[in-house]
């Protein structure tokens, strides 16, 4: 059965390939043994998992209404199920008379079902043992109150770049380990745009849809699919017309990809001879080879968090010298930027421990400066790595002078202590701010009174200036960066930077848009820091870019204040 599924597209390009689910670690459980005068309780918790998880679907399929009629009739059938004795009165049976917890009562009978389905010949009975597992997986979810980490178990006899991942929600630690696979692409229920995950995914240019809501309950394992990660869609079962199609415009993005290639030695500067640096953006001193590959100048972001992404510990002061060695002696004199820790938010250390708003929390710099150990670690394996080559130390998330200043002598400290250990490092390492909250670019004077430069984080920019959570799909479409506001944001900073002269490049996704190339160049951009995947295709723009046209017309489009005539306005400068 063929059905097509709509999200956010977050990276681009086509991929064909079979779906490969997470797997079903949430039905791992443990087998627990209940006190006599615990079993009614046990019972009880169970009938409001399985209310619970029916109220859901109901809602589910409200949700639905305008959608294909086989979504529905997936709903109904998981619905169906929860009404089958066999899988709601014979757990009740076994919490009785096992006395064992309710998870463990309902995997057993599921196992149980799954084994008489599997004995029917008829394939499409057989198969209804997945609509089974889906729903117990809804039910114990409920049990145990939140899903926990799914892992990727590894599929047999089908080769990863023909693998999708589907998952309903994937981590930036569970995307950074993909970085060691070479799945063709991944889906998920929710997430935005500019989420870690999103992000990733464009770092490893893998087609991505996000937000699909309900992908992970409706589509199963082995199924074929094709993923458009520009539009969003996922066709799931296609018929061989559609896949021969889609597999032509699979062929021609790859051609227009090694086309751009030739671009590589290009000098990167516009038709009127202003140079522009392209840097990358990279997470892992692995990515240094492709970033070269790609024509970066050097690193403009380093975003050193992901190293240590879902291991649990921190790592001590010569392992994180090791990994900013690898990647300083990898760039051989280019500049590499080092940004310090950016933990919290989505980035989270501790995934058992909530914070009310993470956003808006003890993140990046707040944190650093509120583990002081931890801050002095890092500063000294960075400083450390600054004998190797060009190193700068770039602190993301700054919003008061005071942390600036903390920072500083965060800074000074670590650096007195490594002279008083006789330890050799860069003396006037240069020090940068991230501009990523709107205080930080509007009040951007004693920033650049205390700093050496400025880097643009349009990502946070964006979602602190309009309150739009990156990571929240149902928000995703008011994540707008024409937004006059944040423009003028943007435009402000590089201006005044321009003024006297400080450094200032943009690292957020909008330097990696070929779209809004132009718009930066105009504003007076010269510094691009993006994922390395994007490189060519910008300095593609770059070098069909003419600044005496293109910054008059910028001039003029910043006065505009309504969206349409922006989104205009921003088609004429591409045109
Ligand atoms: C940004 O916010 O734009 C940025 C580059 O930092 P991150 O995406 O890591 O938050
Ligand atoms: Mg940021």
């Amino acid at each position: 059965m063929s059905f097509i599924l709509h999200g956010l597209g977050v990276s681009g390009g086509i991929a064909i390939g079979r779906a490969l689910l997470m797997s079903h670690a949430t039905l791992e459980v443990s087998h627990l043994t209940i006190a006599p005068r615990m079993v009614d309780k046990e019972i009880d918790r169970f009938e409001r998992a399985i209310a619970a998880v029916k109220a859901e679907l109901a809602t589910m399929k409200e949700a639905t209404e305008h959608a294909p009629a086989e979504l529905a009739a997936f709903i109904d059938l998981h619905a169906m199920f929860l009404d089958d004795p066999e899988l709601v009165d014979v757990p009740k049976q076994l919490i009785r008379e096992r006395r064992c917890n309710a998870e463990w009562a309902l995997v057993q009978q599921m196992e149980h079902l799954v084994e008489q389905f599997e004995q029917f010949d008829d394939t499409y009975l057989k198969e209804r043992k997945f609509d089974v597992v889906q729903v117990v997986e809804r039910v114990v979810k409920e049990l145990m109150g939140h899903p926990g980490r799914n892992l990727l178990r590894t599929a047999k006899g089908v080769k990863e770049e023909n693998l999708v991942v589907v998952a309903h929600d994937l981590s930036p630690a569970d995307v950074i380990a993909f970085k060691e696979h070479r799945f063709a692409a991944f889906i998920t229920d929710v997430g935005g745009a500019t989420s870690h995950t999103a992000i990733l995914a464009r770092s490893m240019a893998i087609p991505a849809s996000v937000g699909l809501e309900n992908a992970r309950a409706v589509i199963r394992d082995g199924e074929q699919l094709i993923i458009d990660g520009t539009r969003g869609v996922v066709i799931v079962n296609p018929d061989i017309r559609i896949l021969e199609e889609y597999q032509l415009r699979k062929n021609q993005l790859e051609l227009e990809r090694s086309k751009l290639k030739r671009l590589k030695s290009a000098k990167s500067q516009t038709i009127d001879g202003t140079e522009v640096q392209l840097q990358a953006n990279i997470e892992l001193p692995g990515d240094v080879p492709e970033s070269l590959e790609l024509g970066a100048e050097g690193i403009g972001l380093f975003r050193t968090e992901f190293l240590f992404l879902g291991r649990g510990d921190m790592p001590d002061e010569d392992e994180q010298f090791e990994a900013y060695r690898k990647v300083v002696k990898g760039m051989a004199g280019r500049p590499v930027t080092i940004r310090t820790f950016d933990l919290g938010g989505d980035k989270a250390i501790d995934e058992n421990r909530t914070q009310t708003n993470p956003a808006l929390g003890r993140r990046a710099i707040r944190l650093s400066l509120a583990e002081p150990k931890m801050f002095q670690t890092q500063l000294r394996a960075i400083l450390r790595a600054s004998k190797y080559g060009p190193v700068k130390l770039l602190i993301p998330m700054l919003a008061h002078a005071h942390e600036i200043d903390q920072t500083l002598a965060a800074l000074e400290q670590a650096k007195s202590s490594l002279r008083g250990e006789k330890v050799s490092f860069d003396e006037k390492i240069e020090v940068g701010g991230m501009i990523e909250i709107p205080a930080a670019a509007l009040a951007v004077g004693m920033f650049m009174r205390r700093l050496d430069f400025l880097s643009i984080g349009t990502n946070d920019l964006i979602q602190y200036t309009l309150a739009i959570d990156r990571m929240d799909e149902q928000v995703a479409s008011l994540y707008d960066p024409l937004h006059p506001a944040v423009l003028m944001l943007i435009a402000h900073t590089i201006a005044s930077a321009e003024k006297i002269d400080v450094p200032v490049s943009v690292c957020g996704e909008l330097a990696g848009d070929p779209e809004l190339t132009r718009l930066l160049l105009g504003m007076g951009l010269r510094i691009f820091s993006m994922h390395p995947t994007q490189i060519l295709e910008v300095k593609s723009r770059v070098l069909k870019t003419d600044l005496t046209e293109v910054a008059p017309a910028v001039r003029k489009m910043l006065r505009l204040d309504e969206p349409a005539k922006l989104r205009e306005a921003l088609d004429k400068l591409n045109a």
